[in-house]
């Protein structure tokens, strides 16, 4: 789904739950869906405070919540390093997570859910959802 469409898409459920949809938070919404780099809390904030230079880090919070509550947001969770956001992708999807200069890319992968089968069925284990982080050094970062 492209930013453009995905960006609808959450507008109109949003709308339809009967929340608002301020300019402010519209601009968080296309912060989140135009942000491939998988950004923390933090990141749109300062993104956002260029246009609305009153919009506190708790509007922005806000926001991601109420995305977590329906379901449009993958929240990665790094313990005490905080956490980071996919808005483009909401389901569980494998990572690659570069340790040096805390990059998080996309990486598909045609048969994982068969592979996750495989590792639940012997177990009898009934699956819920996953998390498939891989921990290494980016390209860039691996020449250095
Ligand atoms: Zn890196
Ligand atoms: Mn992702």
């Amino acid at each position: 789904m492209d930013s453009e469409k995905r960006l609808e898409y959450l507008s109109r459920v949003i709308r339809e739950r009967g929340n608002r949809l301020t300019p402010q938070r519209l601009a968080i919404l296309r912060a989140l869906v135009d942000n491939d780099g998988h950004p923390s809390a933090e990141d749109i904030h300062k993104e956002i405070l260029r246009d609305f230079p009153t919009t506190s880090l708790a509007t922005v919070y806000k926001t991601i919540t109420l995305l977590k509550d329906i379901g449009e947001i993958l929240e990665l969770g790094f313990g005490d390093d905080g956490s980071r956001f996919d808005g483009r992708k909401p389901y569980p999807h494998p990572h690659l997570i570069c340790t040096q200069c805390g990059q998080i890319l996309d990486s598909e992968v045609d048969n994982l859910d068969k592979l996750i089968d495989s590792l639940a069925f012997p177990n009898q284990f009934s699956v819920k959802t996953h998390r498939f982080d891989i921990f290494g050094l980016c390209s860039d970062c691996a020449q250095k």
